[in-house]
């Protein structure tokens, strides 16, 4: 069920608006602005019903306090109100309300418009998801890695942990698509990517298609002889998939792996390490391929095999 949150100071009315939506969506009421800011930044709501005029905070700073905050900014907000004259509505609509709907309201037109944001709020949602997502494989892409990069490494800045950055690449992946076609090298990117994924499981640890069959990952809070002993696992994981490869460049598909550990510091950039990862895979290809080349927190490079 949709959850939704009504946030009116008359108790009266918000157990009119419950009893409206009451069948089809999961109610909560708040009866103060500040009271429905703490719902809304706790839970997840696809709508919340506002009440604009209220004793102390008001729905109009409500509004703006929810358009401010990351976790509440995405979630339409439906003013309710009686001061229906243009101005307020101009008002409201401005600050980022997606509707407008004025007392006295009328049962139908409130399930109507509630029914039609939601709607939109799932759309939207699907979309975002879609646009982040990598479609032969089901992880993150390459704009999701971006984003998200950029955001975990000022985290470890701040608590000064271990960040881990590997790259991998498929190994003689040009020869495999001559020898086998494209559609069964697609299968091979997506299923080098679950056996990747599955030893990723932690809630800090991210993967992404880079490009064409090639991914990128970063773990965070192990040393890099954990972090180097996990990666061998997993380039040995994916050789255990038994993928047979073009018998002229081996047995089996493989991965190569490039990956650096550092703590990072203030002023240093996420980039400049990828491209150390990059580097350390470049070297693994060079040193035979099917291993793992890590450079660990004093740039020592660690080599499998
Ligand atoms: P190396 O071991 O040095 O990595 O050799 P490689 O042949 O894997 O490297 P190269 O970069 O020359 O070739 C990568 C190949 O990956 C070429 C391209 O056709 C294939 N590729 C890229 N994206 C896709 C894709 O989405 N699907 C399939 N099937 N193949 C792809
Ligand atoms: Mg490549
Ligand atoms: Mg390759």
């Amino acid at each position: 069920m949709e959850k939704i949150l009504i946030v009116d100071d008359s108790l009266l009315q918000a157990a009119q608006l419950k009893s409206i939506l009451n069948d089809e969506y999961d109610i909560t009421i708040a009866q103060t602005a500040e009271d429905g800011l703490r719902h809304a930044s706790a839970e997840k709501y696809s709508l919340i019903l506002l009440d604009v005029v209220m004793p102390g905070m008001d729905g109009f700073i409500l509004l703006k306090k929810l358009q401010e905050e990351i976790v509440t900014q995405s979630v339409p907000v439906i003013l309710i109100t009686s001061l229906s004259d243009i101005e307020n509505e101009h008002r409201g609509l401005t600050l980022g309300a997606v509707d407008y709907i004025a007392k006295p309201f009328s049962p139908l037109i409130v399930k109507a418009r509630v029914a039609t944001h939601i709607k939109l709020y799932n759309y939207r949602k699907q979309i975002e998801i879609q646009s982040r997502t990598d479609q032969l494989t089901g992880i993150a892409n390459r704009r999701q890695h971006d984003d998200y990069s950029v955001v975990k490494w000022k985290e470890a800045v701040r608590l000064q942990i271990p960040f881990s950055i590997c790259m991998f690449d498929i190994d003689h992946f040009k020869t495999f698509n001559d020898t086998f076609g494209h559609p069964a090298g697609d299968k091979v990117i997506a299923a080098v990517a679950k056996t990747i994924s599955s030893h990723l499981q932690r809630s800090t640890d991210f993967l992404a298609r880079y490009g064409g069959e090639e991914y990128v990952a970063f773990l965070l809070g192990d040393g890099s002889e954990k972090a180097f002993g996990h990666l061998k696992k997993i380039r040995q994981a994916v050789e255990d998939l038994h993928i047979p490869h073009d018998p002229s460049v081996s047995e089996w598909v493989t991965i190569s792996i490039g990956g650096v550990t550092i703590i990072p510091q203030a002023g240093s950039s996420y980039t400049s390490y990828l491209k150390v990862a990059d580097t350390m895979l470049y070297d693994a290809k060079n040193f035979g391929r099917n291993r793992v080349v890590w450079a660990d927190e004093k740039m020592r490079q660690l080599c499998e095999k």
